[in-house]
């Protein structure tokens, strides 16, 4: 592949659009990444910033969800266990383990999520 701009190799492809570039034509993104161009520059800059805010969010959801069931599960269990109808003990107990249950998970989908990143 040969440059966009001079009759030369290309040393680099730009992540945006894929041209070809020669060691004078490379510029670096902040996140160092190759392009051509300022507005490709920009470009990358911005898919970047949107993807890590995308990841930020889901999990930042993740470990507020796993929180809320621990707090949810706990409420339920004691609930379960100072109850004086009987008939709803088992019931809420065994909701709040669920709840306890579905929060580990999305403590772990949390983690592995942050693992990546
Ligand atoms: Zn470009
Ligand atoms: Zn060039």
């Amino acid at each position: 592949m040969e440059c966009i701009n001079h009759e030369v190799q290309a040393k680099g492809i730009c992540n945006n659009c894929g041209k070809g570039l020669c060691s004078d034509c490379i510029q670096f993104t902040p996140s160092n990444k190759l392009s051509c161009s300022e507005e490709c520059t920009s470009e990358i800059t911005i898919r970047e910033t949107v993807v890590s805010q995308t990841l930020n969010k889901t999990k930042n959801s993740a470990l507020s969800g796993a929180y809320g069931s621990y707090v949810l599960g706990a409420i339920f269990i004691w609930f379960g266990f100072y109850t004086k109808i009987s008939e709803l003990q088992l019931f809420t107990i065994t909701v709040g383990v669920g709840m306890l249950a579905m929060g580990a998970f999305f403590h772990y989908a949390a983690k592995s999520k942050s693992k990546q990143s």
